[in-house]
């Protein structure tokens, strides 16, 4: 299985079991997916890709940058885990 199967699996698996709002923690009703450019960056080991499926409510997902607030996030979360 390739990387972009796992990420279909991924996104369909989010449309079928809705999760909460990576920012705010409602219900979500959007599916993203964020592949950072440096996936190092985000705990990948080297050479490998990583990417992030995520949930958006309504709100956020209108807000203007969202995607910044998304990658912070993630950013965040990984640090906290460290
Ligand atoms: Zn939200």
């Amino acid at each position: 299985m390739d990387n972009k199967d796992l990420v279909q699996k991924a996104v369909e698996h989010f449309r079928d079991y809705p999760q909460p709002c990576c920012l705010c923690g409602i219900t979500g009703s959007f599916v993203g997916i964020f592949i950072p450019d440096n996936p190092q960056k985000y705990g990948a080991p080297e050479n490998k890709t990583r990417f992030f499926v995520y949930s958006l409510c309504d709100n956020c997902e209108r807000l203007k940058d969202k995607a910044t607030l998304v990658e912070n996030k993630f950013l965040s979360n990984l640090h906290s885990l460290s």
